[in-house]
């Protein structure tokens, strides 16, 4: 017998669910560490910049190679390079 569509709503709810995971899992981590959160939040690091004595994020670029973005105050750029030679930091510091 016929499952009728109305029962499902016409979407199933598990595809969906199972379309927020894909995406959320590219970061593994859990918690409130950085780099995860919501799941359609880009995931970013923090920095310190040295010059101006200022904290911000670095958020992840479009092709995923690495994280950029500039002093809050004086506009300085930093970039933190992704998968080269490999590190766990989630901190960085800005000279
Ligand atoms: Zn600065």
């Amino acid at each position: 017998m016929p499952v009728p569509l109305v029962d499902r709503g016409g979407v199933d709810p598990r595809d969906y669910i199972l379309d927020i995971h894909g995406l959320a899992s590219a970061d593994e981590s859990s918690g409130d560490s950085p780099g995860s959160g919501a799941p359609n939040a880009r995931p970013w690091i923090a920095i310190h910049f040295k010059c101006c004595h200022a904290y911000a994020r670095l958020y992840r670029n479009r092709d995923g190679t690495a994280y950029a973005g500039q002093c809050p105050k004086c506009g300085a750029p930093a970039r933190a390079a992704i998968g080269e030679g490999g590190t766990d930091a989630r901190f960085f510091t800005a000279e």
